[in-house]
């Protein structure tokens, strides 16, 4: 029935990992003892190898949980640390500095925790077991120990000694056995002696009818008895191999104290031979602790069968009532996400072509071009008011648009050159790029990957990288392609037509922003009587009206510094609209209908360039940088979010979404458990025909 012990721990380690909501648990033997019991020798005998951490300094802080697995097929023995990930660690002093490093975690001023450390150690030499290693109790506390310590020990090893668990309680043959405080800790909770497995340690040190009578003790009589042990080398060759020392991984020593332990107990047969009705040596321990953990798992099989099954329908509950049974693993979530954010690109990629680009180049550059009109045709300089600009205005002192004046000839085709040589290129790939990436940015938006910061990082990653490899081959495309126009512009009628049209529309639009600006500035000084005056002042200052004597920090003529800031913002904004209103009739005007009217026309000649500009660049923006993005974006969100990643990754991934975190769980926990209930119904099989067998023999 060697099997039976192996799946009950293969099944606990599941159900460890179902997690903490999980009140189930299936039973182990907890080691207990006070300090230099002799506890920590005898569960290194167990293993047969010396692996626990030593010292004065009380290093058994935290609970060790230790499952042993038999592998009857190998000859390797190792251990590992599945919580740390430490995988077959075969030198054991290796695994004592961990565990010593493990324990000496705790800080000094809380000196023992109760959260576990997980080891399992494979070997062929050892039983399949889960043991319980506890810190030692303690008799006084020394110095530089919480005075609460002595407690706190008692408390924790109180948590773990509770049933189903069995107790190995550890006492010294040289001490009364009326005095162990494992002992008086087991009767508190197994009154009736019934989990409890007294050792005895140490039992070389009192002569051998003593300890044999020890070993029938009739004032604590447990029901699974005593066991005897010698766990220590003999004293002369012990100082060969110090403990702890660096001599191997201390299984020669195992040897050693095994051979000593034989032969001490041989060497009295009368108190300990057959016939002498006791329990002696690490053999005959090990045995017993098999058969009694055994005993003990199969006791609470059904048990532990119907608090699985409970708990299995508690979770088959959630699933359907929260998650309305909609299956779902790490996997399928990102593929799903992936896919449906594909999907919303190809959306996107569909909305945005050539006419869209076309349309947010030309209002850029529509912005340029009313810049340039601002510079070279329409502004008044108002910068300071102690420098009045003399009257009549500046306007009116410009020679008349006359289509054959030299002056306006050199205005338009200065400014033809400065649209032309702005940097389209640069320009309209990065107005383009820009407003790829602010388009996936909203794609991620509303998509899964919102909540996954790891996710939204590898998007944006993807796409400007394609962005940024493209960019300068593409900024170079497009500026080589409107080279043309920067030593001749021939216009079509049409396109002058369209020119008209479209420019009356972003002087209107202009004409807007400017009464708008008005009208806030108004809100601003409390009111349009209060700007009127500001207003007022700003003008007669610049017409030489009044002679203002150094404007300072506090402001002039009664006005604040602010205050006047404000109206000569106004005075512009007001300026500003005049102009655009008169440019609105002259566009209207018969004049302008004509294309050779073009230096009369500055706007209407300027924004058919820039129409001209913007349909080219977007030609080969099209080519260079739309279609490239759209064949290389899904491409490298695949490459990214797809084959690469690895099953933790993903399973990060997903959790970083506590609704997709909750429902995963839940899942897990339902397989989980199915699982763990499928091994038990084996189990109890196998068990039950174990049990007929036995009755019927
Ligand atoms: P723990 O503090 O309960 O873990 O006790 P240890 O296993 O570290 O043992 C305490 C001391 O008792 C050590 O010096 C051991 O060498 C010694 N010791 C352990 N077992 C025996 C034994 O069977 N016989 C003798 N003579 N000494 C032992």
């Amino acid at each position: 029935m060697m099997v039976f012990t192996k799946k009950m721990i293969e099944i606990r380690n599941i159900l460890q990992k179902v997690g903490q909501s999980s009140t189930l648990t299936l039973p182990s033997i907890v080691v207990i003892g006070s300090q230099s019991s002799g506890k920590s020798s005898v569960l290194e005998a167990i293993v047969g190898h010396e692996f626990l951490p030593k010292g004065s300094n009380m290093v058994t802080r935290r609970p060790i949980e230790l499952t042993l697995v038999n592998t009857p097929d190998s000859k390797a023995e190792y251990g590992e640390f599945p919580d740390l990930g430490l995988r077959k660690i075969t030198d054991f002093t290796s695994i004592q500095r961990t565990l010593t490093e493990l324990n000496l975690a705790v800080p000094d001023s809380e000196c023992v925790s109760d959260d576990p450390i997980h080891l399992t150690i494979y070997s062929p030499n050892v039983p399949d077991l889960s043991l319980i290693d506890l810190p030692g109790y303690i008799q006084v506390v020394g110095h530089n120990q919480p005075l609460e310590l002595k407690q706190k020990i008692s408390e924790l090893c109180d948590k773990y000694i509770q049933p189903p668990n069995v107790i190995l309680a550890i006492s010294a043959a040289d001490v009364d056995l009326a005095n162990s405080t494992a002992l008086r800790a087991s009767r508190r909770v197994d009154p009736r002696g019934e989990r409890t497995i007294g050792v005895v340690t140490k039992m070389d040190l009192v002569d051998a009818i003593r300890g044999s009578s020890i070993l029938q003790d009739k004032q604590y009589p447990l029901r699974l008895g005593y066991v005897g042990v010698v766990s220590r080398a003999p004293q002369s060759i012990g100082g060969l191999f110090k403990k702890g020392s660096s001599s191997g991984d201390g299984s020669a020593l195992m040897n050693l104290i095994s051979k000593n332990e034989d032969s001490f107990f041989s060497a009295h047969p009368l108190e300990f031979g057959p016939s002498a009705d006791v329990a002696v040596g690490t053999a005959t321990l090990r045995k017993k602790l098999m058969s009694v953990l055994e005993q003990t798992m199969s006791a609470s099989l059904q048990g532990t069968t119907d608090a699985i099954r409970q708990e299995l329908e508690e979770a088959t509950y959630e699933f359907k009532v929260q998650y309305n049974d909609r299956p779902l693993s790490a996997e399928s979530y990102l593929a799903e996400s992936l896919d449906a954010f594909k999907h919303s690109f190809k959306q996107f990629a569909e909305e945005f072509g050539r006419p869209q680009m076309l349309q947010l180049l030309k209002r850029e550059l529509d912005q340029r071009v009313l810049d340039l009109l601002a510079q070279r045709y329409w502004n008044k300089p108002i910068t300071d008011l102690t420098q009045s600009v003399p009257e009549p205005d500046a306007l009116a002192d410009l020679p008349k648009a006359d289509p054959d004046s030299l002056y306006w000839h050199r205005q338009l085709d200065a400014s033809t050159a400065q649209l032309t040589k702005l940097g389209i290129g640069r320009l309209a790939t990065n107005v383009v790029a820009t407003n790829i990436q602010a388009g996936v940015d909203k794609l991620i938006a509303q998509s899964n990957f919102v909540n996954h910061p790891f996710a939204r990082q590898a998007i944006v990653e993807a796409a400007s990288s394609i962005l940024n490899d493209r960019f300068y081959s593409t900024s170079d495309q497009v500026e080589n392609c409107i080279k043309p126009y920067k030593f001749e512009i021939e216009l079509e009628q049409r396109e002058w037509d369209a020119g008209r049209d479209h420019s009356a529309g972003v002087l209107k639009d202009e004409l807007m922003a400017c009464q708008d600006a008005l009208k806030r500035l108004e809100g601003t000084v409390g009111g349009r009587r209060k700007l009127n005056e500001v207003m007022n002042f700003v003008d007669k200052a610049r017409r030489g009206d009044i002679v203002v004597e150094g404007e300072s920090r506090s402001g002039a003529g009664g006005f604040s510094a602010a205050l006047l800031q404000r109206g000569r913002e106004a005075v512009f904004l007001r300026d500003r609209a005049d102009i655009i209103n008169m440019r609105l009739l002259a566009a209207k005007s018969k004049q302008c209908r004509a294309m050779n009217n073009k230096y009369y026309c500055p706007e209407i000649f300027l924004d058919a360039v820039a129409t001209k500009l913007a349909s080219t660049a977007v030609l080969f923006l099209n080519v260079e940088l739309l279609s490239e993005f759209y064949y290389n974006f899904p491409r490298e969100l695949d490459q990214r979010l797809g084959r690469h990643l690895t099953d933790d990754e993903i399973e990060r991934f997903a959790k970083e979404d506590p609704k997709i975190r909750r429902h995963l769980e839940v899942i897990r926990r339902k397989e989980l458990l199915e699982l763990v209930l499928e091994k038990m119904e084996s189990l109890r099989q196998l068990d039950g025909r174990e049990k007929s067998r036995r009755g019927s023999n």
